[in-house]
């Protein structure tokens, strides 16, 4: 049997994803040559592997030979939970408070890929969220799920901006999204809410300035130019996120359990005298490992000690 639009759409809905959408494969040239000047400037600060695998980001048929369609996914994780501003407590940002969405969402792309072989012995598919030489973003606008915002994430009219992304490169055709429209118009709440102006102009985040490259990819001292702008983050920064008129009007709460709030908020003392073994039994499964015990600890002293 063909794959249709339908049968993607009814059972990625079925797996908790609320936006689906289809672009056709092509060349992301324009795409490359923005990231390209991106890098150049040193934006993506010490993420070196965004300098890797640009064939593959350029042409998906580096991964798939036979692709012809990329199907873009979006799963809301809104929880409206508050923070409760505890003087000795940093805040974690809103996607990392449940379960590791990696986990959440491979399981659910397995499943979702294997439904659709059951359908059709010859469908070729590879996939991903968040991790892997794809240009997640891009392809999310391309399949019409949102417009990326001046805050560079990617917003949607019906959910907002709080969903993570994932994609399946596949060999099938399908009809395809057209793209959304850039609905930011003439707001900048992002840009002039950002504490450090990481959002060096609309739509580039320089990766050096901002707070949630600076406190989870960053391996190195946090400068002390950034003291007191930190606003008690200790993983991660939603400022410019929950700023968003977009978010403000259409966020709902997430259907998905495991992206139920564990770690909202970590008490800083607990954080400096956690050692090893108590920081991997609490964080195994939580998207905050991947700052490593060193990188919370230095998150912790550099909120606390204020000067
Ligand atoms: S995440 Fe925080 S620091 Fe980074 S651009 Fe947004 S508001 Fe600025
Ligand atoms: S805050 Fe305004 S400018 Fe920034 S992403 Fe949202 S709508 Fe666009």
């Amino acid at each position: 049997m063909i794959i249709t639009n339908e049968h993607v759409i009814h059972l990625a809905k079925e797996l908790g994803f609320e936006l689906v959408g289809f672009s056709k494969v092509e060349l992301l040239k324009d795409e490359i040559e923005k990231l390209k000047l991106w890098l150049q400037k040193g934006f993506n600060a010490k993420m070196d592997y965004m300098n890797k695998n640009i064939d593959k980001r350029f042409d998906v048929k580096n991964i798939l030979p036979n692709a012809k369609s990329v199907i873009s996914l979006g799963m809301n994780y809104y929880f409206p939970d508050e923070y409760k501003k505890k003087e000795n407590s940093g805040k974690v940002s809103r996607y990392a408070w449940g379960k590791d969405y990696h986990l959440v969402i491979w399981e659910k792309l397995e499943l979702l890929e294997s439904q659709l072989k059951n359908i059709d012995a010859q469908f070729e598919s590879k996939s991903y969220v968040d991790t892997g030489p794809i240009m997640d973003k891009i392809w999310a606008v391309k399949s019409g799920l949102g417009w990326q915002g001046k805050h560079s994430n990617i917003i949607s009219r019906k959910i907002g901006s709080w969903f993570f992304i994932a994609n399946i490169i596949t060999n099938v055709e399908f009809n395809y999204n057209t793209i959304e429209n850039d609905f930011c118009g003439t707001c900048i709440k992002c840009i002039e809410a950002c504490p450090t102006n990481a959002i060096v102009e609309p739509y580039v985040v320089d990766s050096n300035k901002c707070i949630s490259y600076l406190t989870i990819e960053n391996k190195e001292n946090i400068e002390n130019q950034f003291k007191g702008k930190f606003d008690n983050w200790i993983f991660g920064c939603d400022i410019c996120q929950d700023v968003c008129p977009w978010n403000n009007k259409f966020s709902f709460q997430s259907q998905i359990d495991d992206f139920k709030p564990i770690n909202k908020e970590l008490i800083l003392d607990e954080v400096l005298n956690m050692n090893e073994e108590i920081f991997k039994n609490k964080f195994e499964t939580s998207p905050i490992k991947r700052a490593k015990l060193k990188g919370l600890k230095r998150n912790a002293e550099f909120i606390l000690i204020k000067e």
